[in-house]
């Protein structure tokens, strides 16, 4: 096991429409990497996925990928050399980034990405993934998601404190910020090798 504080980045397998969504990839793959953390993602090697984990091991970052044995021709250039474990499903890779995150950070993404927000989001609603979840709301990119879930909570479908289990920044920098200062406190979440 890693003694580096471990950060999982959930984002999309594709670059979208924004240029400032690769922008935002590439900062946060290596923000992470400058602190010793280490980038924990789904193990694509396109779009942000690929993005994050490239600018990750341009500065040295130590980077996992964990992906389904199905995507893997699909997902990853043929010469893609970084460090991947592979599972059967994606149940289990899911499963094996929830046990082995210290923190969650999503980035713009598609359905896979609202596949494994909702994921984290539920398990933390229900207490049992005392875990920091940090949602990039790039360019107003989740502002749909963001009043979806206010809409949930006004209808009395979600916990009325829901939205407590999510922070949202504008930005990578304050993402990073909120990193450093999970990373400094004692009882935030953010401690290694857990
Ligand atoms: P996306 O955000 O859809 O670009 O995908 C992010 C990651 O989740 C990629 O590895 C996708 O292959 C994977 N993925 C795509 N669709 C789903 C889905 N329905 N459920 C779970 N993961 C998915």
């Amino acid at each position: 096991m890693t003694d580096k504080p471990t950060v999982c980045v959930f984002c999309g397998s594709s670059s979208g429409k924004n240029d400032r969504f690769a922008v935002a990839a590439d900062e946060l793959g290596r923000g992470i990497a400058r602190r010793g953390f280490r980038l924990l993602y789904g193990g694509g090697g396109y779009g942000l996925m690929g993005a994050t984990a490239c600018a990750a091991r341009q500065e040295n970052g130590e980077v996992l990928g964990i992906m389904p044995k199905f995507l893997r021709g699909q997902e990853l250039p043929p010469d893609w050399k970084y460090d991947l474990v592979l599972t059967d499903t994606l149940q289990e890779r899911k499963a094996q980034m929830l046990a082995l995150a210290d923190a969650f950070v999503v980035l713009p993404g598609g359905v896979g990405t609202m596949d494994e927000f909702f994921e984290i989001l539920t398990e933390a609603s229900l207490d049992r993934l005392p875990k920091p979840i940090l949602l990039i709301d790039v360019d107003g990119y989740y502002a749909p998601l963001l009043a979806f879930l206010g809409h949930m909570v006004e209808q009395g479908m979600f916990r009325s404190d829901g939205l407590d289990f999510v922070q949202t920044v504008p930005t990578v920098d304050e993402a990073l910020t909120q990193l450093d200062c999970l990373a400094a406190g004692p009882q935030t979440g953010l401690r290694a090798g857990e």
